[in-house]
């Protein structure tokens, strides 16, 4: 198995960026990853001013997979999350959905164990081991790793856990797969703009499928098909996610349009994974019975 360190970071998802590592397809990588934070708030009494805002959202990579070429698509098996014992969250003033009930910051630290992450003397967490930021290279220009779009990134969606593939496009040639943004746990909408933010190891298998057109990107468990999409705007993002589905059960499965229609209408949950980063990120989840 092939190894890359919380050291081989990057920042933004990039053409221009080199490949820390160049593996063939259908191998196994462990990435060690930095919390979303780099590791910078270990205390309740750090200080949010003496944060270095250029090393938020680093992502271990990235990865060159030969024989990727843009028009393929890179599917990313997640075969294990491995997370430390102890992760942070944040809130504070103009910070997610209620930032402007504060004036101030705040930080928990929250210890992880026995699979739970302690909040409170009485409120004990089950763990929700997810994958933050995973993309690959966009054809033109950088995207900060704070950012989901089409190539995947911020996404903050908790469906990116064990046992799940990511199927994201091949935009360069290598594809430049990088990941990174653990959280220990985390809950629809993200509304205060972190989870349980945690450093760990994320296992995973790369693989290339060639010939294929999907309104990518895209989750697959062993239960359900998700269609992913981001935006500036909410109801926009519901509505490029649904369209994703929709054509995703038109083009794959030859539904037509109004049976695609209607069957999203009765089985398609529409979900939303994050509201707080700059684009807000929509998964509509369809169980897999249906299209078998
Ligand atoms: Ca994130």
């Amino acid at each position: 198995m092939y190894q890359l360190s919380k050291d081989q970071v990057i920042y933004a998802m990039s053409s221009a960026n080199p490949p820390v590592l160049t593996v063939a397809p259908n191998s196994r990588i462990e990435f060690e990853t930095c919390d979303a934070l780099s590791g910078q708030i270990t205390s309740e009494t750090d200080r949010f001013d003496a944060l270095d805002w250029n090393k938020i959202n680093p992502a271990t990579g990235p990865v060159y997979v030969t024989g990727a070429e843009p028009g393929d698509i890179l599917s990313v098996k997640i075969e294990q999350i491995e997370i430390a014992d102890v992760g942070v969250t944040i809130t504070g003033k103009s910070m997610g959905v209620l930032g402007h009930l504060f004036e101030e910051n705040f930080i928990k630290v929250l210890p992880i164990e026995q699979n739970e992450a302690i909040f409170s003397e009485h409120i004990r967490l089950p763990l929700n081991k997810m994958v933050g930021v995973i993309g690959t290279a966009p054809k033109d220009g950088a995207i900060s790793c704070g950012i989901p779009d089409l190539h995947g990134g911020n996404m903050d969606c908790k469906e990116i856990r064990e046992g799940a593939t990511i199927l994201l496009p091949v935009n360069v040639p290598g594809g430049l797969l990088a990941l990174g943004d653990l959280h220990a746990v985390m809950a629809d909408g993200e509304i205060c703009v972190s989870g349980v933010e945690v450093a760990g190891k994320v296992t995973v298998t790369v693989d290339v499928i060639k010939g294929k057109m999907l309104p990518l990107p895209m989750i697959l468990t062993d239960t359900h098909v998700m269609a992913l999409a981001s935006h500036e705007d909410l109801d926009m993002a519901v509505d490029m996610a649904v369209a994703n589905m929709a054509a995703y059960l038109c083009e794959e499965h030859s539904f037509p349009k109004s049976e695609a229609a209607m069957l999203l209408s009765l089985a398609g949950d529409v979900r939303i994974c994050q509201v707080v980063d700059p684009k807000k990120t929509v998964r509509v989840e369809l169980c897999k019975r249906y299209i078998a």
